[in-house]
């Protein structure tokens, strides 16, 4: 059908409007070649509508999940119906580049897509049309709140100052270890340790030195450990480890090296460089703790022992 100039300006006006909307648009019939590829596909994938036109897709994207967008296109048409689907359950179709300044923080802009079904004069479905949103904000803003979230809930289990777990996060597992002991009565013990004199460290160097040392003590013990071992802040200077699936003489082998690697250290400080020892403690699971605080207690009955027996030692609960 002829269009008279008048009637052909709106058309005009669409046309300019869809090459220059912030979304990007895909005509595609249903054996997937292009037919339409607006301005805001060109900028981003830096191919142009002349070069695109009537090409298969997936011949110039060959990263595009070709089952998984071909399952969805078919459903469109075949039922007449949009299909939806965010960036959460995929975060890409097209893999642009993220050129916005602000969220320079993702590699990739993140898409919500849109497929819409496009029926010729027939009713029948003939075409596809592909809307592409740039979702980058939205999904970083999202991730970044997540991982503070993550952060947060790191930061509320663990330890300030030396990024051990907190005494309450520490006595949990403790709680749990036990309750695994009665029912399976796997072999685990306990450790409790304890900076010797650490009050004359604090009295003639300060809290703040003190501090370091503290410091050094959960890093020295950490780098002994498995990871399979929990380490916690119990008090000030005082830690706990679980050492599940070892028995009191393998605890006494591992509670040796930390306290030797720690006697042999000295911790560098602007003041001045500060030797110190630890004593320790072992308690080993067995039938006459009634419950955790009773191991916990057996652990700090044997750290006292070590205290007694001139400090700089290991002592296991008998
Ligand atoms: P012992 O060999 O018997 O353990 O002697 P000690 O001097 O280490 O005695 P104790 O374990 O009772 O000392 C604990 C001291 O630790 C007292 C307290 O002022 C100090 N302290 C507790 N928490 C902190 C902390 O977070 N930082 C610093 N710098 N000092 C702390
Ligand atoms: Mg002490
Ligand atoms: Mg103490």
């Amino acid at each position: 059908m002829p269009i008279n100039e008048t009637e052909a300006q709106p058309y005009h006006w669409l046309v300019d409007m869809l090459e220059s909307v912030e979304v990007g648009l895909v005509v595609l019939d249903l054996e997937f070649r292009v037919q339409v590829w607006n301005g805001f596909m060109e900028n981003h994938s830096g191919i142009t509508a002349s070069k695109i036109h009537n090409r298969v897709l997936f011949e110039l994207f060959p990263d595009i999940p070709k089952a998984w967008l071909t399952r969805k296109v078919d459903a469109v048409a075949l039922l007449n119906t949009r299909a939806f689907t965010s960036w959460e359950q995929r975060p890409y179709l097209f893999r642009f580049r993220n050129t916005r300044p602000i969220t320079g923080t993702e590699d990739y802009m993140y898409q919500n897509l849109t497929i819409s079904p496009l029926s010729g004069s027939s009713g029948q479905v003939e075409k596809v049309c592909l809307m592409v949103y740039d979702v980058t904000d939205i999904a970083s803003g999202k991730r970044a709140l997540e991982r503070a979230n993550e952060q947060l809930a790191r930061l509320s289990m663990t330890d300030r100052l030396t990024g051990l777990l907190n005494r309450g996060t520490w006595e949990n597992l403790v709680g749990a270890e036990f309750e695994r002991y009665r029912r399976y009565g796997q072999t685990t013990s306990l450790v409790m340790f304890d900076i010797d004199f650490f009050k004359k460290v604090n009295d003639n160097y300060g809290h703040l030195t003190g501090d370091e040392v503290i410091k050094h003590t959960a890093a020295t013990a950490k780098s002994n450990l498995r990871q399979s071992d929990s380490i916690g802040r119990y008090g000030g200077e005082e830690f706990g480890v679980i050492l599940p699936e070892t028995d009191a003489e393998g605890s006494r082998i591992i509670c040796e090296r930390i306290r030797e690697s720690i006697e042999n250290s000295v911790v560098q400080t602007p003041i001045a460089p500060i030797r110190y020892t630890v004593s320790i403690g072992i308690a080993q699971l067995d039938g006459t703790a009634k419950s955790y605080t009773k191991w916990m207690q057996q652990a700090d009955e044997a750290l006292y022992s070590a205290k007694n027996a001139g400090r700089n030692c290991v002592v296991v609960y008998k």
